[in-house]
């Protein structure tokens, strides 16, 4: 299940820097989580670390999506590769560059 930011959020900008899967970004008014790279932080940490660092306490689980360990773990696996990949063909852009 992926977490959501609800309309209390005040904008202090603390939990965007602590998602290990950079799901948390700026919206139009507040700021919200991408579902699709949310993992409740499985892969990394023992607990949603938003929620953990929020100061008023407005990030609940999102019911609409539901997802089990095992889900939540490949997912992270698989951004992780993803990742993984980006910093390779990034890599190699700079070594392209440098020649
Ligand atoms: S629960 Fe973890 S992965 Fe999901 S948005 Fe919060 S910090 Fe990011
Ligand atoms: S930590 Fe909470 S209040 Fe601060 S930006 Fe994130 S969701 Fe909003």
């Amino acid at each position: 299940m992926a977490l959501k930011i609800t309309d209390t959020c005040i904008n202090c900008d603390v939990c965007e820097p602590v998602c290990p899967n950079d799901a948390i970004y700026e919206g139009e008014l507040i700021y919200e989580i991408d579902p699709k790279l949310c993992t409740e932080c499985v892969g990394h940490f023992d607990k949603p670390q938003c929620q953990v660092v929020c100061p008023v306490e407005c990030i609940p689980w999102d019911d609409d999506y539901q997802e089990t360990q095992e889900e939540l773990m490949a997912k992270s696996k698989r951004l992780q590769e993803e990742r993984d990949a980006q910093d390779k063909e990034h890599d190699k852009e700079q070594d392209e560059d440098d020649d």
